[in-house]
């Protein structure tokens, strides 16, 4: 399968570039940035210390849509709805690890969604997507009375809170609940803020260092407390299982589909 890196200079970007090199069933047919982006006009391996693999870092979209079977794309959530809709009007794969989208996002991603194949997910680790679906597990076993908290701490430069990741568990846990996470989500605390309300599902932010992602779900009940937990090492876990949901989507109709459908941990 030929793949097209997007954000093809940032953290991910690099990851995604190595992944792809490890393996023999992909191939990197382009990679590219933003207009301007310092990256542009560099050889895409050597940047990401690979040596030199021939596919320079490039702006333009339109060229990587048409030499690649699908995009791998970690990058802003106004860039992925714009690389959507031209994906969906070349019917290629769309793997989408972005995160912070908010609801307008979303319906774009719904209606391109028509007509490309997407994957997508707050986290593309086989860990988490295991975490959640334990986490939805729990939820269900345990009575409303146990409070419910999503803790994360990530890298100083993450622009979004709270994660992907913690918004991900966050919805396992109102899915195993039978409830819907943004009728009972509590998103920060500050001052004189009451009793925690019933039913409720708390997220708390760490930001600092170079922490990849550390996330944890907590379920406190009178007398007893609960923790699942995962911590991400590497970026190479995400970039893996991006490459992973491509190869998975490659000839698949189109529609939204998320990393609990390619890990086949749907129950
Ligand atoms: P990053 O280092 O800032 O990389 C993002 C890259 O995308 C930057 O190089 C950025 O360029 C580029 N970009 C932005 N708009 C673009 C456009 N229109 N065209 C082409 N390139 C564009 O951030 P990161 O740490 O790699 O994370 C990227 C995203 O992935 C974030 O949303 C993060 O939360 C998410 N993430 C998801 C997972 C997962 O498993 N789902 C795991 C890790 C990270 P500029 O710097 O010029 O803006």
């Amino acid at each position: 399968m030929r793949l097209a890196v997007a954000g093809a200079g940032g953290r991910m970007g690099a990851a995604l570039i190595r992944a792809i090199a490890e393996r023999d069933d992909v191939v990197l047919a382009a990679a590219f940035e933003r207009e301007g982006a310092d990256a542009i006009g560099a050889d895409s391996g050597e940047r990401t210390g690979l040596g030199r693999n021939g596919v320079p870092i490039t702006d333009d979209l339109d060229e990587a849509i048409a030499t690649s079977d699908g995009l791998l794309d970690f990058t802003a959530p106004d860039a992925t709805t714009g690389f959507a809709g031209a994906l969906a009007e070349a019917g290629r794969v769309h793997v989408i690890g972005t995160t912070g989208f908010e609801t307008q996002h979303e319906d774009a991603l719904q209606t391109a969604a028509q007509r490309a194949t997407i994957v997508k997910s707050g986290n593309m680790s086989l860990g988490v997507n295991l975490l959640a679906e334990l986490v939805r597990q729990a939820a269900k076993a345990l009575p409303e009375s146990f409070d419910i908290e999503v803790l994360e701490m990530h890298h100083r430069h993450k622009v979004d809170a709270p994660s992907g990741t913690a918004l991900l568990l966050g919805e396992a846990a109102a899915e195993g609940r039978g409830i819907v996470l943004a009728d009972h989500a509590v998103r920060g605390r500050d001052g004189q803020t009451g009793p925690r309300p019933d039913g409720a599902i708390g997220f708390a932010t760490l930001r600092g260092g170079s922490v990849v992602g550390d996330h944890s779900v907590i379920m406190a009940g009178a007398g007893e407390r609960i923790t699942l937990s995962h911590h991400a090492e590497d970026r190479a876990i995400f970039a893996r299982g991006a490459v992973a949901a491509a190869l998975w989507a490659h000839g698949r109709p189109p529609g939204l589909y998320s990393m609990i459908d390619v890990l086949g941990l749907r129950s």
